[in-house]
């Protein structure tokens, strides 16, 4: 049987990111297989994300902006970000850029395989991919699939779908994207669109709902359809292509490490903020602390602070709110970006903010919903 030092399944976002970082670190020259069952040549998503400075995907970013709009109740507008920049990353320049870092490295194998069975143990991690066994000291598993249904959890999805449009007449701000444009009609849910300009006359326009109820085809496409006619002077405009997508937004508790040789990454480890559905900057943040610690103590734990725990709380207490509809969302996030700045607003997203900052985010929201929510959220916790 064919051993390895590392095997990483899944070659998505997670498992790119992880043989990147493998590569950057002292580990460069570790065997390494990596499995995907997709030869990820589509630009089958684009990531949007904040982040201060310049990262590691600089030089592939397909945008990058200073500012932002934003559309709620009583506040409407441009938000100045601070020292933070909205990028934007299509998936398609992704997977070539780091397929093609890959390929200068002949100790990484990557392998277009099926992937039917990961398993611990004495030995190391075990796989099975399209029917032939393979071992390495660690198997880092982005493949793993959330259970999402249990009741004692707060289970909403982020949907969207979108539309790359060319339009008849120029229309779009190419320095202003719309991150958040709650001008649509809420049904009683969290409903927002935004615009990603390319330039004055291409954008990606997506509708995104939080709830738990995915919309039929015909109902997205009826609603970006809407936007489009209501919120944008585009003249006749053509589709060239669109983006769908569901992303877990849930507490369920998920396990990075949940056995000696097996390493969750990505979306099965756990790296989606569950109140926001981002789940790029995390991934990359936390892949980099695990191969730190590979590369310096031979295991990959996560150093993981208690007291850091208590964002795990707040997002809890937000999806109570939403999956209970205790408040109507538009106005709970008019109520974040009228009373903070987006950059402090980014900063406790990131987790980076200390308690003082936390509590003074969560002040500016509606009091009685909020305190309803944590009692909930307690509750559920004692009893589970
Ligand atoms: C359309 C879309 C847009 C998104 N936009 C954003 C955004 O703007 N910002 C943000 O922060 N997050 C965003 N996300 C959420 C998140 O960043 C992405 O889902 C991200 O791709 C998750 O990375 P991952 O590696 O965990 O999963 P994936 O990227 O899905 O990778 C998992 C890989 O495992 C492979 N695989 C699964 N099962 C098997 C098997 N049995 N055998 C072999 N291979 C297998 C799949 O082919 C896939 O390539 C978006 C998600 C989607 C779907």
């Amino acid at each position: 049987m064919k051993k390895y030092d590392f095997i990483i399944a899944g070659g998505g976002m997670a498992g790119l990111s992880m043989a990147y970082y493998l590569t950057q670190s002292p580990l460069r020259d570790r065997s390494i297989l990596l499995l995907d069952r997709e030869s990820k040549n589509r630009n089958d998503r684009t990531w949007c994300f904040w982040e201060r400075g310049e990262g590691p995907f600089e030089s592939i970013l397909f945008r990058n902006w200073d500012r932002v709009e934003f559309h709620g109740t009583t506040l409407s507008g441009l938000l100045n970000i601070g020292d933070y920049r909205y990028k934007m990353l299509r998936g398609i320049d992704f997977y070539a850029h780091i397929q093609e870092h890959l390929a200068r490295f002949p100790n990484i194998e990557i392998r277009q395989a099926n992937i039917n069975r990961i398993k611990e143990t004495a030995q190391g991690g075990f796989v099975i991919a399209d029917d032939e066994p393979l071992m390495a000291d660690y198997v880092f598993d982005s493949t793993f699939a959330l259970k999402l249904d249990d009741p004692d959890n707060h289970n909403l999805l982020q949907h969207f779908k979108g539309w790359v449009i060319r339009t008849e007449k120029p229309c779009f701000n190419v320095d202003q994207p719309r991150m958040m444009d709650f001008r649509v009609a809420q049904h009683g849910d969290c409903r927002f669109a935004y615009v990603l300009p390319f330039d004055a006359q291409t954008a990606l326009i997506e509708f995104t709902l939080f709830n738990e109820t995915l919309l039929t085809d015909a109902d997205y496409e009826a609603a970006l359809g809407q936007y489009i006619t209501q919120h944008l002077d585009t003249g006749t405009y053509q589709i060239c292509e669109t983006e769908f997508g569901v992303i877990p937004m849930s507490d369920v508790p998920t396990q990075e490490n949940p056995s000696e040789h097996i390493v969750r990454i990505g979306t099965a480890g756990g790296h989606t903020k569950a109140s926001t559905g981002y789940t790029f900057q995390r991934t990359q943040r936390y892949l980099r602390e695990l191969v730190q610690s590979l590369a310096q103590t031979g295991k990959p734990f996560r150093q993981k602070s208690l007291f850091k725990s208590r964002f795990k709380l707040y997002d809890s207490i937000f999806l109570n709110v939403l999956q209970k509809h205790r408040y109507p969302a538009d106005d709970m996030f008019t109520l974040l970006y009228e009373h903070n700045s987006p950059a402090q607003v980014f900063k406790f997203l990131d987790e980076d903010t200390s308690l003082g900052e936390d509590l003074r985010v969560m002040w500016s929201m509606p009091k009685v919903p909020f305190t309803m929510a944590l009692f909930d959220v307690l509750r559920r916790k004692l009893l589970s």
